[in-house]
């Protein structure tokens, strides 16, 4: 179909040239339909989202449509523009004189800005429109935002804009609220792999389901990288899963969970054993250990959703593996190997060998394997008198969620701790977990401490707002890292209550942290911000400089009986504040 026998790479053969064509990105053309449609269409559109996603190209398509006079040369703005007028083929070769592409990377200043501006107040050549798309524009200088800003105010009636970022952040408030913005997703696996299915049978090419699925893996969501990874796969000529594997550099996921597996089981020699031989098929260090980190955090997702081990980058067989590795390890043990892997990942940059640094890793975390958890530690160490329960602590969750590894917390309470591995895991001896119903318990860790305060049980409370520095919480299952001078025990005593008041199973434990400020904290700190932003109100500023002794306090303003003291200049008029000092 080319007209030279240049190849064209795939992303450029295959970029869409009109809405329909743009695939997972149904709600904003539904709603760019609309505009065109009754004819009210913005003046300035942002486009954000992951590079690679079509933000460039919703744009032109967007520039196309608006310029677009149809077929036969009559026809207006629309959502399908034709592709072969004028203004449609110009625009796509980039040689419309009304479509101004510009990139605020490399244009970053006033000057850049200038030019458009004065530009601006032409009207447009040859198209309706004079268009200007300006790529990565958070990019622009401050200044530039400012020049550009007079003509968004008062956008003469021939001008648009659109505007395509990475980072909607770093855009002014004062730009953004005068566009249109739209969020450009980032395409579901299924939707990218059925794609770039499509694609590679309008190329004839033959390439396996599993390694296009890995190809999308790789993409995350990024149809532009997906096809330039397409590219490099029928370039290599591989086309098998294998291949795409070596590709993208990926060790095989089935062997990267071998290795975690004998890692967990703190089998040191066999692990160190299995890495040099994954090194020696030409792994490299770094991205094994990448591997591994993410094989802990897959492994902990899969214990709270097992359905997400329905992936089908991955062969049956490490699905199987996967789901039998998730329910014999604790969450614990997981979150504990996906930060000691974080910290080594930082190592093997400075480390003077990656193999080296990977092998210190392995090492740690085999040592680390069968130490005691935090929780026993504490259990331990806490009370001699072991007041936490003996018999089993239930399960909370749902039957099939794996949790048969947590169960092992109070069940192995008196004996030697053991870290989970395959074999323990089996010797545990669950209680069969009831499906209570966890849509009945609170939802969140707010609704839990409400949920407290409702019970009365007002050491409970202080205990837990003060004390619990939430890791994650789920219902029937809260993990938390105790706050200093939190009260011993409080995980124990937390989940008796609990299981009272709801007769439901929870699980309640102590993990390494960080976990989040307790409630006490959060409240201290948005009181403290509260008083800092009261302090600079004039009208406070100027009662503190009048009484410089003077503090300020907080009163709840629907407590009308209270008594008030102003202490502020008593001419001044006290209108807004609740929030008044005395001295
Ligand atoms: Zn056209």
């Amino acid at each position: 179909m080319d007209d030279e026998n240049v190849y064209q790479v795939l992303a450029r053969k295959y970029r869409p040239q009109d809405f329909d064509a743009l695939i997972g990105q149904e709600a904003m053309v539904r709603v760019l339909r609309n505009a065109f449609e009754t004819g009210r269409i913005h003046h300035a559109y942002v486009l954000t989202g992951v590079r690679g996603i079509g933000k460039t190209t919703t744009a032109r398509i967007i520039a196309k449509g608006l310029n677009c006079i149809g077929e036969d040369g009559t026809g207006g703005p629309t959502v399908e523009p034709c592709g072969v007028c004028e203004n449609c083929t110009s625009i796509v070769e980039s040689r419309h004189v009304d479509v101004i592409e510009l990139d605020a990377a490399s244009h970053t200043g006033i000057d850049d800005i200038r030019e458009i501006i004065e530009g601006a107040k032409y009207r447009p050549a040859i198209g309706r429109y004079k268009v200007y798309i300006i790529d990565e524009t958070h990019m622009l200088s401050k200044n530039a935002f400012n020049g550009l800003l007079k003509t968004l105010e008062e956008p003469p009636a021939h001008v648009k804009f659109l505007f395509a970022t990475t980072e909607i952040r770093k855009m002014p408030v004062t730009v953004l609220s005068r566009c249109q913005r739209f969020d450009l997703r980032r395409i579901e696996p299924d939707r990218l792999i059925a794609h770039l299915r499509g694609i590679a049978e309008a190329e004839s090419v033959t390439i396996d389901d599993e390694a296009l699925a890995l190809i999308a893996r790789a993409a995350e969501g990024s149809v532009r990288d997906a096809l330039s990874l397409l590219d490099q796969a029928i370039a290599d000529g591989g086309q098998d899963a294998a291949s795409v594997r070596a590709m993208l550099g990926l060790a095989d996921r089935g062997r990267v969970l071998d290795l975690f597996g004998l890692i967990m089981k703190g089998e040191a020699a066999a692990a160190l054993a299995e890495l040099r031989d994954q090194y020696r098929s030409g792994a490299d260090p770094e991205v094994t250990l990448n591997d591994l980190a993410e094989t802990a955090h897959w492994l902990s997702t899969l214990k709270v959703a097992p359905d997400i081990a329905d992936d089908p980058s991955l062969p049956a067989e490490t699905r199987a593996q996967g789901k039998a590795l998730a329910e014999s390890l604790a969450m614990r043990v997981l979150a504990r190997a996906w930060q000691m892997l974080l910290k080594s990942l930082e190592e093997v940059q400075r480390a003077p060998s990656a193999l080296m640094a990977a092998e210190m890793a392995v090492i740690r975390l085999c040592a680390v394997a069968d130490l005691p958890s935090p929780e026993d530690l504490v259990r331990k160490l806490g009370d001699g008198s072991g007041v936490t329960p003996a018999r089993p602590t239930p399960a909370p969750t749902g039957g099939g969620g794996g949790t048969s590894a947590a169960l092992r917390v109070a069940s192995t309470n008196a004996a030697p701790r053991i870290e989970p591995t395959a074999e323990t895991a089996q010797l545990a001896h669950p209680d069969p977990v009831e499906d209570a119903d966890l849509a009945n318990l609170p939802q969140t860790f707010d609704d839990l401490v409400a949920f407290i305060r409702q019970q009365r049980d007002g050491e409970l409370l202080y205990d837990v707002e003060t004390g619990v520095k939430i890791i994650s919480y789920a219902p029937g299952r809260i993990e938390f890292e105790p706050a200093s001078g939190a009260r011993p025990n409080l995980a124990g005593t937390l989940g008796d209550k609990l299981r009272r008041w709801t007769d439901a199973r929870w699980m309640v434990s102590i993990a390494e942290g960080p976990g989040a400020p307790t409630i006490a904290e959060t409240r201290a700190a948005t009181a403290q911000s509260l008083e800092m932003r009261l302090r600079k109100h004039p009208l406070v500023a100027a009662g503190l400089a009048a009484f410089p002794d003077a503090e300020l306090r907080a009163i709840p303003l629907n407590v009308a009986e209270t008594p008030i003291d102003v202490p502020f200049d008593p001419d001044e008029d006290d209108d807004d504040d609740d929030l008044l000092g005395e001295n």
